[in-house]
């Protein structure tokens, strides 16, 4: 069997472009240019908490990036390079092999270099942290949102929670469906040229990666307003659209992994909205506005079709919380 030093070198060694040092070295060095800020995230796979044993070498590659791009993507940065923390249980090549592959068909298409990382033997956990660029000042936080703005969500919304239901077998799915919702969950696309063709227009933003009753309710709070959603208009797909409102809120709202992203704009910027998401061919939703928010009233309501309050406890995914 090869040893970790081979494995790196085989599977995980490319040639440097922008980066002055890449894999090989204590450390990657990167120059980074003039009136530039770097956008910098990480976020860990955990096999059991954050996919299924099991799950397919080539998507958990994918998927260990795209997370990662999707947080640039929520500050509207460019992606440039990443680093990648394997803890791995046995040196099983062929699953290296799906993985490097998976991991490297996403980073070539987002122009991303690989420099550097460290492989560990243990139970099966993978990290990437990943680097981006963003001109300075211009990078979209969470706390800019303000009362008035529009709340518009990229692509659907549910589809991965879906895609969980159906292979833990608590949704009855076609089989068509069930393969788009499993690979939404899979092998979820980030949003990168739309978070970067958001900058100057998107007054805040956030990746939904937890669920949007979750991550909206951070966004508002960020930005000190309340966020008041439409559930009638949340974009779903097909088999959500199917099911009663409950049952689809605790999907469209309540379901984590969607890696779209959520983002507030004026309303006069609603054309440039729209056409900027036509330009980056993903959907672009208007799902509420933001309100002003006093005293301890809730961040965040979800509102039926006669404008009264959702009878909904769903709310965003929480690790500690969760375990309790
Ligand atoms: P050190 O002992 O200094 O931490 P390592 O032996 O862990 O160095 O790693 C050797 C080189 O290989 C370093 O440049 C490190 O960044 C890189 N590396 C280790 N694991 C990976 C990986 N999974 N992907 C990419 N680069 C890696
Ligand atoms: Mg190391």
């Amino acid at each position: 069997m090869p040893g970790e030093f081979d494995l790196i070198e085989k599977y995980f060694k490319r040639p440097a472009r922008h980066a002055r040092l890449g894999v090989g070295d204590d450390c990657a060095l990167i120059a980074p240019e003039a009136g530039v800020e770097l956008a910098v995230s990480t976020d860990m796979l955990v096999e059991g908490t954050h996919f299924l044993a099991g799950t397919d070498a080539y998507r958990l590659g994918h998927k260990t990036l795209a997370v990662n791009l999707s947080d640039l993507a929520a500050m509207g940065a460019t992606p440039r390079y990443a680093m990648l923390a394997l803890a791995l249980p046995g040196g099983d090549e062929a699953w290296l092999a799906a993985f490097a592959s998976g991991f490297f068909a996403l980073a070539e298409a987002h122009a991303v270099e690989l420099v550097g990382g460290d492989t560990t033997k243990g139970p099966l956990n993978v990290c990437v942290t990943i680097v981006g660029e963003v001109p300075a000042g211009r990078a979209i936080r969470r706390s800019g949102a303000q009362v008035d703005d529009d709340i518009w969500v990229s692509g659907t919304l549910g589809d991965a929670a879906l895609g969980l239901a159906h292979l833990q077998q608590r949704a009855a799915l076609r089989a068509d469906e069930a393969a788009h919702a499993v690979s939404r969950l899979e092998a979820p696309t980030p949003r990168v040229a739309l978070g970067v063709a958001l900058r100057g227009i998107a007054t805040a933003m956030i990746d939904l990666s937890d669920g949007l009753a979750g991550d909206l309710r951070h966004l508002a709070e960020a930005s000190g307003v309340g966020a008041r959603v439409e559930a009638a208009v949340l974009p779903v797909g097909a088999p959500l659209a199917r099911m009663p409102l409950a049952q689809r809120l605790g999907f469209a709202i309540g379901g984590g992994d969607d890696y779209e992203l959520c983002f507030s704009a004026p309303s006069a910027a609603t054309e440039q909205v729209l056409e900027t998401g036509a330009r980056c061919g993903v959907a672009v939703t208007k799902i509420g506005r933001m309100v002003g928010r006093r005293g301890a009233t809730a961040a965040l309501v979800v509102v039926d079709a006669d404008g009264n309050p959702c009878a909904t406890t769903v709310c965003g995914y929480d690790h500690f919380k969760a375990l309790a």
